[in-house]
């Protein structure tokens, strides 16, 4: 049975219920976040089954009197009986959440890049790579601006900065919100389409932001664009990244400001 002492029942339990049944499988534990209760759970009956082990620490999110998460330490202790049997364990907690709110922050911060406000390329590899492992089908686009140095030499890198931030705007506008889009070089983006095996439907995104760039009036911007499909021009990110890569050099080498679909027999 869990209880708290009263400082925390009057922040957590609001008067409520003055115990949970932790180990019990039927007890609602709206107490506590969803994906901490079975941690806590696990961590409980390791303290009773290992006393040896004296002292534990985990982070969870209990709810609070406003219904609001709040991250807490939780250090649990187990207390013995002359014999060594476990008695009772005491745990104290802590509250974390300006600490986590924090650190949340600074994560953010680090994995996107500051002037179009997209993933940056570490967090952009991470995250493409994390969802290829959970996705069975899906499209990866390398997308770079042609003639980028000579817009850069031309009118100068104010307005290079400006181009690159109209072009995120216009890479943003033609894919879905769930798409992961990263910048991996200066003028080179990356964009995974996930749960799809529509190669109609991967064109279609890539015709559609070749017209968008097109009818800007401000500068003339146009784009190449590779793209690999899921799993069939690779299984890992490495060799999807390679495929998309060369589709995309294939652009560029046929004259820019157009699309490939590597493998694609129906183009
Ligand atoms: P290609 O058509 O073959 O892609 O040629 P390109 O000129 O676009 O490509 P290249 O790789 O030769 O040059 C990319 C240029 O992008 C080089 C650099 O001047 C410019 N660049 C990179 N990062 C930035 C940036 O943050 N701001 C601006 N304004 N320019 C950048
Ligand atoms: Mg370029």
């Amino acid at each position: 049975m869990l209880t708290f002492t009263p400082n925390l029942a009057d922040r957590f339990q609001g008067g409520g219920k003055r115990g949970f049944r932790v180990l019990d499988p039927r007890e609602q534990m709206d107490l506590i976040h969803p994906d901490d209760a079975e941690l806590l759970r696990s961590i409980l009956n390791e303290a009773a089954e290992k006393p040896e082990c004296q002292s534990q620490s985990i982070n969870l999110r209990f709810v609070d009197n406003r219904g609001v998460y709040c991250w807490m330490r939780c250090q649990v202790r187990v207390l013995t009986d002359v014999r060594g049997t476990p008695e009772l364990i005491v745990g104290k907690l802590s509250d974390i959440q300006e600490q986590r709110l924090k650190e949340q922050r600074l994560i953010e911060k680090a994995s996107v890049d500051s002037m179009t406000g997209i993933l940056n390329r570490k967090a952009a590899d991470h995250q493409i790579a994390k969802s290829l492992s959970t996705s069975e089908k899906g499209f990866l686009f390398m997308i770079d601006i042609d003639n980028f140095k000579l817009l850069n030499d031309t009118l100068g890198h104010a307005a290079g900065d400006e181009a690159l931030i109209h072009f995120v705007s216009e890479i943003k506008d033609s894919f879905r919100q769930e798409d992961l889009i990263g910048r991996v070089g200066g003028d080179e983006f990356i964009v995974f389409m996930s749960n799809t095996d529509q190669e109609e439907a991967a064109c279609i995104k890539a015709e559609h932001l070749l017209l968008r760039l097109a009818e800007w009036e401000k500068y003339a911007l146009s784009a190449s664009i590779g793209i690999a499909s899921y799993p069939r021009d690779g299984r890992s990110y490495h060799e999807l990244y390679k495929a998309a890569d060369t589709a995309m050099y294939q652009v560029k080498e046929r004259g820019k400001n157009g699309y490939y679909l590597l493998n694609n027999k129906g183009l």
